[in-house]
C-alpha cells in the first residue's frame, strides 16, 4: 500500500451481542478500501462511564490506511450504521461506536473531526487496550491517572 498511515481506532459496544459486534467490526475495518488491521487488542469490559445500560465491550486496533482521516471517519460511520447505530441522545447506549484516536502524526480540529481524540487520555477503556498493542504511546503515569476506572480483559 502506498503512503499508508498508522492510525489507532477505538471500538465500543454495549447493546445486543457486544463482543460479536466488536469482533465483526474488526473484520469489517480490515475489509475497508486501502485499509488493513495490523494489531488487535484483547476485548475489555467496562461499566458505562458517562453513558448508561449494560457494560461496554471495548477494544483498540491499529490500522495501516491510505484513506484520508475524513474518508476513514465516513467509512467507520457507515459501519456503525450497518451495525444498527442510532444516536437518540448524547452518550446513549450503542450497538457500535468507532472513534479515531490517532492518525499518524496528524493534528485535526474541524467540526467533524478532532484528532488526537480529545477524551482518550481520560479513559481507561481506551488507554488500557491501546497500551496492550502500542506501549510506546501510553506511559505508565498516564495509565496510573485512570487506574481508578474498572476495565477488565474478557477475551482475546
Ligand atoms: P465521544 O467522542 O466522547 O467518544 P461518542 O463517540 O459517543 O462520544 P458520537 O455520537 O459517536 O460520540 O460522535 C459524535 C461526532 O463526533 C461524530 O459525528 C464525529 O463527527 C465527531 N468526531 C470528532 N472527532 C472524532 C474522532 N476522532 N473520531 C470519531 N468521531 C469524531
Ligand atoms: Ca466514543
Ligand atoms: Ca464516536
Amino acid at each position: 500500500m502506498r503512503d499508508a498511515v498508522a492510525a489507532y481506532l477505538a471500538l465500543g459496544a454495549n447493546l445486543g451481542d457486544a463482543q460479536a459486534a466488536v469482533r465483526e467490526a474488526m473484520d469489517a475495518i480490515h475489509a475497508l478500501p486501502a485499509t488493513r488491521v495490523v494489531r488487535r487488542s484483547s476485548l475489555y469490559r467496562t461499566a458505562p462511564m458517562d453513558s448508561s445500560g449494560p457494560d461496554y465491550i471495548n477494544a483498540v486496533v491499529q490500522v495501516d490506511t491510505a484513506l484520508t482521516a475524513p474518508d476513514l471517519l465516513r467509512e467507520l460511520q457507515a459501519l456503525e450504521l450497518r451495525a444498527g447505530r442510532l444516536r437518540p441522545y448524547r452518550n446513549a447506549p450503542r450497538t457500535l461506536d468507532l472513534d479515531i484516536l490517532l492518525f499518524g502524526e496528524a493534528r485535526i480540529f474541524s467540526d467533524a473531526l478532532t484528532i488526537p481524540h480529545p477524551r482518550m487520555v481520560s479513559r481507561a477503556f481506551v488507554l488500557v487496550p491501546l497500551r496492550e498493542i502500542a506501549p510506546q504511546l501510553v506511559d505508565a503515569s498516564l495509565l496510573r491517572s485512570v487506574a481508578g476506572q474498572d476495565c477488565q480483559p474478557v477475551a482475546r
